[in-house]
């Protein structure tokens, strides 16, 4: 049986470990953490229907049907109290299905758990440290003093990928873009919000000085993130320790002078804030070498703004899976996969970098966004508006057909 080395054990790694195992592989995942880096990343995201289609494809999406709740809409508004227009995040699928609102957690552990069962092996406390090809196989070495031989090294590591570096040592990093992404969740009731976001939509507010989106869950909870702004990159000790009261206090501080519930939202937060540093990723060249492959952040970081990264990780895992199998070799596979994915990967990002840079303009740029936002949203939910938007949602992977 031919075997896959995977690099990480977040989703990308997760559903590359299903989908192999679907197409006969025999498949180990290492990871650093006991659980996976990528959990800290924010406390909720959100799978859009493309993301759900591909985890159909090796019968995995029930996971995500089964967690969160349907949040097809953004509503937008200012921090002037300005309501910009509504927009859906993707078409409504036949059988009624929507973008869906998941807890992080919930998530990875539930990819994890059905990983193992369909028979994927995860192995903690292992980073990847090094890897070379042999012939044929390619030979991975690891922190906790393990090697591992494989046909296939999957890169599933993340935006600070190692798998990335060894493809390519020249591969660009990522860059720091001046925000930090904070979010947490809380309940409702000390709150009175519930009467305007009950209907499973976004509410997302450009506020003068921060970024801020919330939902309120069906069982009343308020889901909340923000990006503030953070002149110089701090450090992930730095971070760790910004302690929680005076992350609030400045959140607070920077939201106050908007009108909405956004302050009282964090300032309602008893529960952990969950924060980190946001980062982009300039186009990724090459995204594989000698029977190493790139997938996931890995290989694209798009903007948590599109609320695509999970569901374009999603769709490279179970493409790449197909190629394995239905390629004569591992190198006409990965050639494939990358000839398949690039086209659709640098299209979306080209899309989520044009959202990223709206949430941070200045006092002129708000204007015109201002006035310009209410006609493209009026027009952006129309059955022509959502025909053009059809590319980004409306992704199919056919198992059987293959990639
Ligand atoms: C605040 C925030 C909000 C977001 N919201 C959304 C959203 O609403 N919808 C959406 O679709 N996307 C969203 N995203 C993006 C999404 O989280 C990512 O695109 C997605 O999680 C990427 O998954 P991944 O498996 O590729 O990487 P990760 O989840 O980062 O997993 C990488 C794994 O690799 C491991 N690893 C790292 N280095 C090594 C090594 N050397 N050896 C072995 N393992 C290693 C890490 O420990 C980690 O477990 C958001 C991102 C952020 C930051």
């Amino acid at each position: 049986m031919p075997k896959a080395v995977i690099a990480g054990a977040g989703v990308a790694g997760s559903v590359a470990g299903i989908a192999l195992r679907k197409a006969g592989w025999e498949v180990d995942v290492y990871e650093p953490y006991q659980r996976s880096a990528g959990l800290s990343q924010g406390a909720f995201l959100t799978v859009a229907v493309n993301g759900l289609d591909a985890l159909r494809a090796v019968e995995a999406d029930h996971v995500v049907r089964r967690l969160g709740f349907p949040t097809g809409n953004i509503r937008f508004l200012t921090g002037s109290g300005k309501d910009l227009g509504r927009m859906a995040i993707g078409p409504r699928l036949a059988d009624g299905t929507v973008t869906r609102t998941v807890k992080r957690s919930d998530l990875y552990a539930a990819l994890y758990d059905l990983a193992v069962e369909r028979g994927v092996v995860f192995r903690h406390g292992a980073r990847l440290l090094d890897s070379q090809r042999g012939s044929p196989r390619v030979q991975a070495r690891f922190s906790d003093g393990t090697t591992a031989n494989g046909d296939v090294l999957i890169g599933a590591d993340g935006l600070h990928s190692e798998v990335r570096r060894r493809i390519d040592p020249a591969a660009p990093g990522p860059r720091y873009t001046g925000l930090r992404n904070v979010g947490a969740r809380t309940r409702t009731d000390r709150l009175d919000v519930s009467a305007e976001a009950t209907d499973g939509d976004y509410r997302m507010i450009w506020g003068r000085r921060c970024f801020f989106g919330y939902t309120v869950s069906p069982d009343g909870e308020i889901w909340w993130f923000a990006n503030p702004h953070s002149g110089t990159e701090p450090t992930a000790d730095q971070l760790l320790a910004d302690g929680q009261a005076a992350l609030r206090d400045r959140l607070i501080e920077q939201l106050r002078g908007d009108r909405g519930p956004a302050a009282d939202i964090v300032a309602g937060t008893d529960g952990p804030i969950l924060h980190s540093n946001q980062y982009d990723l300039p186009a990724v060249p090459q995204w594989h070498r000698n029977g190493m492959v790139i997938i996931g952040d890995a290989a694209h970081a798009v903007s948590p703004s599109t609320g695509q990264g999970v569901s374009l990780a999603c769709e490279d895992a179970v493409t790449l899976a197909l190629c394995l199998r239905d390629e004569i070799n591992v190198d006409a596979a990965l050639t494939r996969y990358a000839k398949v994915r690039r086209d659709r990967v640098d299209r979306v990002t080209a899309w989520g970098a044009k959202m990223g840079a709206n949430k941070s303009v200045g006092p002129v740029g708000r204007v015109i966004r201002d006035l310009v936002l209410p006609h493209i949203l009026a027009r952006g939910s129309t059955p022509e508006a959502m025909r053009k938007q059809a590319w980004l949602f409306d992704h199919h992977i056919d198992w059987a057909y293959g990639a």
